[in-house]
């Protein structure tokens, strides 16, 4: 598709050359020929006229004589560069400024016919066999006394008409091949405006079709082309960080499943191997079966995600115990706080506290937290997780005093599969989705989360919950 375009636009551009010389070829020429031949006749016409009125007509009344009259025409003919004769009714040559004058010798135009203008006021022939080449003719009666008495006929050499002609002719070709020559700007304007923007527009299509989305490609103009340019650059963009994003979060959904599969086999190998006493395997059971439950919720919270571009999160919202779900939450971790020797302590507000949010949901955000907190405290360390009301709202804090997050990071920590440099070590496996998520989820709430942290010092993540209005009415 490349090449053609180019060859027909060329292909174009030949055959109007081509056209165009044809066209010049058969039309100018003639049309040429006839205009000048027109022109001539109408001026000799003119001319021949004005001589049989005045000299010729003089020359019968007898007010002239022949000689003066043609000492007149000769000088006439010379400036017009022409032939002039006086040619009686019967033929007869009077005066011929070709010749010298000569009364003695008859010279008779045979066949002399002063009809043969009839229809036409020229003719161009060879005049009665008079001449050897063509000669344009015209021809005015001179009258005298109402009658003609002779005919005053100029000859001009055609000769002379082609020579005009040819040369007016060579000039239409040379005008001709100068405006091909300039259309020739714009075959440079087609290559340049269309045909190699195209070129790279459609070299970028193929390198996409191929599946290289990353391939960039510039065309530098503000017209149709480098708008379709610019569109298309960013579509592939666009479906470059798509693709980017699936395989983060494939890799993602990978490590949060691992996660949980690895502390359930931990606990399964420990009991196994004795680690675990039979006496105690009521309460890891119970651990690994909420490790299981939390392997369906994340599947359900990935499938959510999943969904909240498009149609937003649903959230299922109920009443529920906000201090148990803290508490179960931080069992689950038992296993992990064991081998860092980090302690969760709770300090939660009243027995029992009632909120009204997604229950499963806001599991998965403590989860998050306190998994985070986990990964990036040190050895033998507390996290603190804390329930503050105020006024209907309650806040909910997970605070370690972990590596801390660097102040440059801190807004980009929300964004999905954003790790900090720090973490990277302490945390070989995160993929940087569970801060997205927590933030997401809380934002659909109509809440709001926040986080305080000192590089070195540790973090602190709060968010907000409704209360519920049972416990509204207590306060
Ligand atoms: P992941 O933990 O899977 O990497 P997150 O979205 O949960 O992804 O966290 C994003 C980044 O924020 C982490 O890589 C880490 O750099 C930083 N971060 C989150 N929580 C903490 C914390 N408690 N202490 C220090 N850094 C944290």
């Amino acid at each position: 598709m490349r090449k053609t375009l180019y060859l027909k636009f060329v292909l174009a551009y030949f055959i109007f050359g081509v056209f165009s010389f044809i066209m010049v070829a058969t039309f100018v020429p003639n049309m040429t020929r006839e205009q000048l031949i027109r022109e001539k006749a109408e001026d000799l016409y003119a001319e021949a006229t004005l001589i049989a009125d005045t000299y010729a007509s003089g020359l019968y009344a007898s007010e002239t004589d022949l000689e003066t009259v043609k000492a007149q025409l000769d000088s006439l003919a010379v400036y017009m560069g022409s032939l002039i004769r006086i040619i009686n009714p019967s033929g007869r040559l009077v005066l011929d400024t070709g010749a010298p004058l000569n009364v003695e010798d008859v010279v008779m135009i045979e066949g002399f016919d002063p009809t043969v203008t009839i229809g036409s006021y020229y003719r161009i022939d060879n005049f009665f066999d008079s001449f050897e080449s063509d000669m344009l003719t015209v021809l005015s009666p001179i009258t005298y006394n109402y009658k003609v008495r002779g005919y005053v006929v100029i000859h001009y050499d055609m000769e002379k008409i082609r020579k005009s002609c040819d040369s007016l002719v060579n000039i239409s070709y040379i005008s001709l091949v100068v405006l091909l020559l300039l259309s020739l700007i714009i075959l440079i304007f087609f290559t340049e405006i269309v045909y190699v923007p195209l070129r790279k527009i459609t070299h970028a299509t193929e390198q996409y079709a191929a599946g290289n989305m990353h391939y960039e490609f510039q065309v530098e103009s503000d017209d149709e082309i480098g708008y379709l340019a610019a569109c298309l650059n960013y579509m592939a963009s666009q479906i470059a960080g798509a693709e980017d994003d699936q395989k983060k979060f494939v890799a993602n959904i990978s490590h949060d499943f691992r996660s949980p599969l690895t502390s359930i086999r931990g606990y399964l190998e420990a009991m196994l191997d004795g680690t675990i006493p039979p006496q105690m395997y009521g309460k890891y059971l119970e651990i690994v079966l909420n490790e299981t439950e939390r392997l369906t919720k994340l599947t359900n919270s990935l499938l959510t995600l999943n969904n909240l571009n498009t149609k937003g999160m649903l959230l299922d919202q109920t009443d529920f115990d906000i201090n148990r779900i803290i508490r179960n939450t931080a069992a689950s971790f038992e296993g992990t706080c064991r081998k860092k020797s980090i302690t969760i302590e709770l300090i939660l507000t009243g027995d029992e506290m009632t909120v009204h949010a997604d229950m499963d949901k806001i599991q998965q955000v403590l989860y998050n937290l306190i998994d985070n907190a986990i990964k990036f405290s040190h050895h033998d360390s507390v996290i603190r997780v804390e329930t503050s009301l105020k006024k209907n709202k309650l806040f909910v804090s997970v605070k370690d005093t972990g590596i801390g997050i660097p102040k440059d990071d801190l807004k980009l920590i929300w964004n999905r599969f954003y790790k900090s440099d720090l973490s990277r070590g302490k945390d070989k496996r995160g993929t940087g989705l569970g801060l997205s998520i927590v933030k997401e989820i809380i934002q659909c709430h109509g809440e709001n989360i926040n986080v305080i942290s000192t590089e070195g010092a540790g973090s602190e993540f709060i968010f907000s919950l409704a209360v519920a209005a049972e416990n509204e009415d207590e306060d």
